[in-house]
């Protein structure tokens, strides 16, 4: 269906379809010469699905297709599901990365903690600052959401405008940052020179209302706090600075001092204190002054609140931090959600402080934490606003994508797009998606090597770890007698013994039992050999086991 006609087209690589590795691509020109820019690009943190992977991200093979024809990459926030992938995919492209001042020292801060050489030339971005890339005018807007220097971006070309939302709410009281910039969306609304695509977040389209303030959850964090006897812990995303604000002052309305501890959470508290967003807000202690101040005279702030083994809350929680204890009557506020996936070991860590007379208060007692993302009510009030002729919803599994859809369609806009990865979305003229046109996928990051899925090891993982793995290695002479071994090593299956029976013994025995059936002539076959130990231990193992194990055979003719 070729065409000459000049097209605004949107791409999305990731973050549609599942929350996540967010990273979507705006053409505009004929379909044989269209320029691109890229907006965002993060990752998905692997789940116990994947073995040994630590990251995924998107696959940018279409975007390295047309690399002569990308323009640049703008960054709407520092989320790790917005930019954290970066560093590893973007260096290849020699474009310029456009990011707020918060965004760019983010970016900074994780390139000097992992260590990574590859770089790339940033761009300083700014809300209300105008620039051109191409065929494309981009004015930043800022937006509240859960982490600083939240952006979403007008896009205009010749032939129409897109405004992609990023993350965001309708807060009108944020803490540490401005407001949604309401007057700028309206004017955008009321201008109708060019028409509109709007691509949103649709994370809350599911929850009816609106997601209450920041303001008000810094509230309830200033009763819990005064109110608390002892100690105070509070644990929350590290990224979180409006939050880190609002427990610092609620710390100060009680007359407590503020101990930090993880890593993540000093970086990131370093970097908004530099940028002046920490002005009003008293030095923040290391965790070694912890156990020198008075029980009632300290609230902690401390990274872990997803659960993770090796972070702050965790260690302290199974008794085993360095420099911080908490003891019976201490309160613990976890001022966080469990990411899905995470909840089991959120659950479990509760439950340690619990068993251990520690006070755990969630977001089930009190308005302790509040979510980034629009809900119903926002959704609607933004359409109200920028009037859009094109609905796409980004940022959300299938079930969040339908529901924000729905609510499109019966708050009266035009055309609504629902969208998958690899699709190619027309926005102007004539909005409608060409399923599954652009080649997109998953990469895995495992230690520092990116390959696709079916370069992983993860297949062979799975198996690993489901079945074990029995190595047998052997010497045959010519004359079919065993010279050496056979040496067999077991790993990783059950190692319960009695004084008869052992997995051990049942291989030792399949091993010998299966060589001496062979005549010796034969036994010189090495191939032959190999095949018949082989099946021998899997089906004894088998038969004594209940299960195949996974099983190397080596047998040397010399
Ligand atoms: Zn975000
Ligand atoms: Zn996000």
């Amino acid at each position: 269906m070729a065409s000459n006609k000049e097209e605004l087209v949107f791409v999305p690589l990731g973050g549609v379809g599942e929350i996540g590795m967010n990273m979507g691509a705006y053409g505009f020109g004929t379909p044989a010469h269209r320029k691109w820019i890229v907006v965002d690009c993060g990752v998905t943190f692997a789940g116990p699905a994947l073995p040994g992977i630590e990251l995924v991200m998107p696959d940018p093979t279409f975007l390295e297709e047309n690399a002569d024809d990308v323009l640049a990459l703008i960054l709407t926030h520092s989320h790790e599901d917005h930019y954290g992938a970066v560093l590893d995919l973007w260096p290849g492209f020699d474009r310029p990365v456009y990011a707020t001042a918060f965004t760019a020292a983010m970016l900074a801060a994780k390139r000097a903690a992992d260590n990574i050489v590859d770089n790339v030339s940033i761009v300083p971005m700014r809300p209300g600052r105008v620039f051109q890339l191409g065929p494309f005018t981009i004015e930043p807007i800022n937006v509240a959401h859960s982490i600083p220097e939240s952006n979403g971006l007008l896009i205009t070309s010749p032939i129409g405008r897109v405004l992609h939302t990023g993350d965001w709410k309708l807060d009108p009281t944020p803490v540490g940052g401005a407001p949604t910039d309401v007057d700028r969306l309206a004017a955008i609304g009321a201008d109708d020179t060019l028409p509109l695509a709007l691509i949103c977040d649709s994370t809350n389209a599911l929850k009816e209302g609106s997601s209450p303030s920041e303001t008000e959850v810094g509230d309830a964090l200033a009763e819990l706090i005064a109110a608390a006897p002892y100690r105070v812990a509070v644990t929350t995303f590290a990224s979180n600075v409006g939050r880190v604000i609002s427990v610092a002052r609620a710390a100060q309305k009680a007359g407590r001092q503020i101990v930090m501890s993880g890593r993540a959470m000093h970086r990131i508290s370093g970097i908004a204190r530099e940028l002046g967003m920490l002005e009003d807000i008293a030095p923040f202690l290391d965790q070694e002054a912890f156990k020198t101040l008075p029980r009632d005279k300290v609230v902690l702030l401390c990274t872990g609140s997803q659960g993770e083994a090796r972070a702050a809350v965790s260690r302290i929680a199974r008794g085993e931090h360095p420099a911080i204890d908490l003891n019976a009557g201490d309160r613990v506020i976890f001022s966080s959600w469990a990411i899905p996936g995470n909840e089991r070991e959120v659950i479990d860590i509760q439950n340690m402080f619990i068993d251990r007379g520690i006070d755990v208060i969630t977001r089930d007692d009190g308005l302790v934490h509040v979510t980034g993302h629009p809900r119903r009510d926002e959704l609607r009030r933004l359409y109200g606003l920028v009037k859009p002729a094109v609905l796409v919803p980004v940022h959300g599994e299938a079930v969040h994508l339908r529901a924000h859809a729905k609510l499109g369609r019966d708050s009266g806009i035009p055309s609504v797009i629902e969208a998958r990865n690899g699709d190619m979305v027309r926005l102007f003229p004539d909005a409608m998606a060409m399923p599954g046109e652009v080649r997109t996928g998953e990469l895995y990051l495992d230690g520092t090597i990116l390959c696709t899925p079916e370069e992983s090891g993860v297949k062979g993982r799975r198996r690993l770890s489901f079945g074990g793995h029995i190595v047998v290695s052997l010497c045959v002479s010519a004359n079919g007698s065993v010279a050496a071994g056979p040496e067999i090593a077991i790993e990783g299956l059950p190692e319960v013994e009695d004084d008869e029976e052992s997995l051990g013994l049942v291989v030792r025995r399949a091993v010998t039992g299966t060589l001496k059936s062979i005549p010796p002539k034969r036994r010189s076959d090495p191939d032959l050999v190999n095949a018949a130990l082989n099946r021998a231990v899997r089906s004894e193992v088998n038969a004594f086991w209940g299960k195949k194990p996974n099983v190397t055979v080596f047998v040397h003719r010399i």
